[in-house]
């Protein structure tokens, strides 16, 4: 079985130098079902390799706070919410969404509270430092 592998000289996508593509590790694509052979040398992936991580990590980040630019529909300023706003459904800043939840509780902030985003975390409710920035009072 092994000796259908043999070392296949493979040329890198990245620098065009030729490199090993070793029985081993042909054997290990198959074993992880890679379909396609490595396109990059050692030293390309490993570059590759790192800016993905970094990349990454930014996408994770991105993913773990799904934010969303809108308006709030009270004041109108710029806001990001946690979650996808609903179409004709009210979006409010932190401002206007805490005004409204003294305010009343069956408001739009009502609304708000019952939207995925907002379900277990309305205390926790996450805005952008932008948004925050916004809501100091300006010096
Ligand atoms: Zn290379
Ligand atoms: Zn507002």
């Amino acid at each position: 079985m092994q000796s259908e592998f043999v070392d296949r000289l493979l040329t890198c996508v990245d620098c065009r130098s030729q490199f090993v593509f070793t029985a081993g590790e042909q054997i290990f694509f198959l074993d992880k079902q890679f379909k396609n052979d490595p396109k990059r040398c050692k030293p390309c992936k490993a570059k590759r390799a790192a800016l993905g991580a970094r990349a990454g990590a930014a996408g994770a980040h991105g993913a773990a706070r799904t934010e969303t630019r809108t308006e709030c529909s009270e004041c109108h300023i710029e806001t990001t919410v946690p979650f996808k706003p609903t179409q004709g459904r009210p979006v409010l800043c932190r401002q206007c969404f805490q005004g409204k939840r003294v305010a009343s509780g069956n408001g739009p902030a009502a609304l708000l509270a019952a939207a995925p985003g907002y379900k277990s975390a309305a205390p926790g409710y996450e805005m952008s430092a932008a948004a925050d920035a916004l809501l100091q009072p300006r010096a």
